[in-house]
């Protein structure tokens, strides 16, 4: 394959087929943009985002972890600008009668039908807006939030009182956003509800820039040695002075290499200290930093990293997608990085036999313990092999009639195909080894 770039129809229908992702609510005709994660699709997910808060969480000592609340007061998003800010600009082609976001126009014409007269833009919301409490109590007019930062920002006094951590220091956390966006295409790419990965790292505003350089090169490298990402496929894309968002002092995307083009898989922010200063306007309260020991109080500067899960997800079987041949045979081949894999290993008895059934099913229950695993007895050997293969399963662990006298098993490796025979007992540490 090498080269040739899969097709956005070809991962799709893969991850429909095996169990990865399918569209919400099928058997009535879907919902646009909205997608159920699957049996192994859930287990990707889960390994990105661990991958991600091992990372950005585990692995360092000046960053902790939070999960706030999806439904916030209303004024928080009055402070964060989004009530005011956040909406795109729709237009309709007077032509074929598309509506576009006015910035998806290609050099000014419509990217359907190429037409080039339009009507005038109008504001739509990309906040969904839901109702708390009953009528009888007065009902608030609420919105589901459509980034997991804010609560972050408010938060901020709290975590940082109870964990006492000193600036620098980062608060991160994983959950749902939602947006009503209006281009609904692009399979997983651009979803309605999806969920981010986002850490709000706060800083001495004088030391910003240097703290905006660390988190690149951080972010960087885990697309590259965690998510295991194509080098060739990767890019920062710094924003223009003229395009920041309102909050913005700096800021670079990671872009990849999609099959529909190179696009953001996260943002990386020099927010200043907009939001802790907007969030004290709005509340009254003083979200200030009170640095013991120069007796300084000041309002902390933030470098924001944002990445979407579901992105990394896609972005990830893109990458991992190949076709090769294996002794004249065609195979399709996941090669995700071990630790990305859906499933860890596999085990397969040779035959049906009972008595091979016994020794396979156990060591089956000892791995499945410690990782992800399947159990797979029906077909011959080669194709449970491509089963695995097609999913991106890295190992292989076979139980034949020699186990029995020898009490050692072959395991199979996926890219390679070569194949090592370890004894049962040391099956779990000659893994381990691979997997951590
Ligand atoms: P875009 O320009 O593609 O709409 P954005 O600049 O609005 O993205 P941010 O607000 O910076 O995105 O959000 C940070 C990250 O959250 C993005 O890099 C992306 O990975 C993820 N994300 C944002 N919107 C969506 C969405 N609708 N579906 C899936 N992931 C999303």
């Amino acid at each position: 394959m090498a080269d040739s770039k899969v097709s956005l129809d070809t991962i799709s229908s893969l991850a429909k087929r095996r169990g990865f992702i399918f569209q919400s609510s099928e058997i009535y005709g879907g919902l646009a943009s909205c997608w159920d994660f699957g049996p192994l699709g859930v287990e990707l997910k889960d390994s990105v985002k661990d991958l991600w808060w091992k990372h950005v969480v585990r692995m360092r000592d000046d960053v902790v972890g939070m999960d706030s609340s999806i439904l916030m007061h209303p004024d928080v998003w009055v402070a964060s600008g989004h009530v005011g800010e956040f909406h795109d600009l729709l237009v309709d082609c007077l032509n074929c009668r598309a509506r576009v976001r006015q910035d998806h126009l290609v050099n000014g014409k419509c990217p359907r039908c190429g037409g080039s007269e339009f009507t005038e833009p109008q504001r739509f919301q990309l906040m969904f807006k839901t109702q708390a409490g009953s009528t009888d109590t007065g009902k608030l007019d609420v919105w589901l939030r459509p980034e997991t930062c804010q609560g972050i920002f408010v938060d901020f006094k709290l975590v940082q009182s109870v964990s006492r951590t000193k600036v620098p220091f980062g608060i991160a956390q994983i959950g749902k956003s939602f947006r009503n966006e209006v281009t609904t295409k692009s399979f997983i790419f651009r979803s309605r509800e999806f969920e981010q990965m986002e850490m709000e790292f706060f800083v001495k505003p004088d030391t910003a820039d240097e703290w905006y350089e660390h988190w690149r090169e951080q972010r960087w490298n885990w697309y590259l040695n965690a998510l295991g990402v194509k080098e060739e496929n990767l890019r920062m894309e710094e924003h223009e002075q003229k395009n920041l968002a309102h909050y913005a002092k700096a800021a670079v995307d990671v872009i990849y290499n999609f099959p529909f083009g190179w696009q953001e898989i996260e943002g990386i922010h020099n927010r200043t200290d907009f939001d802790l200063k907007a969030h004290m306007e709005q509340s009254g309260k003083d979200l200030q930093y009170h640095d013991q020991e120069t007796n300084e109080k000041y309002i902390p500067w933030v470098i924001e990293t944002s990445a979407g899960v579901e992105r990394s997800c896609l972005v990830a079987m893109i990458d991992a997608y190949d076709e090769d041949e294996i002794g004249g045979e065609k195979r399709t081949v996941m090669r995700f990085r071990p630790e990305v894999a859906p499933v860890k290993v596999a085990v397969f008895p040779l035959q049906k036999k009972a008595e091979l059934q016994e020794v396979a099913k156990s060591l089956y229950m000892e791995l499945k313990s410690q990782w992800s695993a399947q159990y797979d007895v029906s077909g011959n050997i080669g194709r449970r092999y491509r089963r695995q293969d097609e999913i991106g399963t890295p190992y292989c662990v076979t139980v034949d009639f020699e186990t029995l006298d020898d009490k050692a098993v072959t395991i199979r490796e996926r890219d390679t195909t070569e194949q090592v025979r370890i004894g049962l007992d040391n099956v779990k540490e000659w893994l381990f080894e691979r997997l951590q």
